[in-house]
């Protein structure tokens, strides 16, 4: 659960806690702060049957860029804004060249309709038309 679930992987856990619930508020609409899902799942062994439960809850969710983006920047373990760890580390090499300089929440959307499930990038002319700009 987004609400409950406190992310192991933070690289700074006092980083984690600094932040205001107001910059934390994404976390109370995510699909997986209900009761019924098992926040296990989220921590399951890639391509288990409780993985892909996880990753089914993160492709429905409402607030998936809000956590993908803290994901990335705050290095989360496990699957959060629907991606395996795995799945986001390709994304921060192949997609963000291992910069997270200018990483926003904007950036975070598009990475929806550039990147497949997997981490690897799909669309090159997404990316392509918006340096014509
Ligand atoms: S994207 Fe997934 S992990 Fe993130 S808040 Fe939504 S359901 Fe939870």
């Amino acid at each position: 659960m987004a609400g409950t679930r406190k992310p192991t992987g933070y690289k700074k856990l006092e980083d984690f806690n600094m932040i205001s619930a107001s910059e934390n508020g994404w976390r109370l609409k995510a699909s997986c702060n209900k009761k019924e899902v098992d926040t296990s799942w989220f921590f399951s062994p890639h391509k288990s049957l409780e993985a892909r439960k996880a990753l089914s809850i993160c492709h429905s969710c409402p607030v998936k860029s809000d956590c993908l983006y803290n994901a990335i920047m705050y290095q989360y373990h496990g699957i959060w804004g629907g991606f395996t760890q795995e799945a986001r580390n390709k994304i921060i090499t192949l997609y963000l060249g291992n910069n997270l300089t200018n990483f926003t929440l904007e950036s975070a959307k598009r990475i929806y309709d550039e990147v497949d499930s997997t981490g690897i990038k799909v669309s090159i002319s997404i990316n392509s038309s918006r340096k014509k700009q």
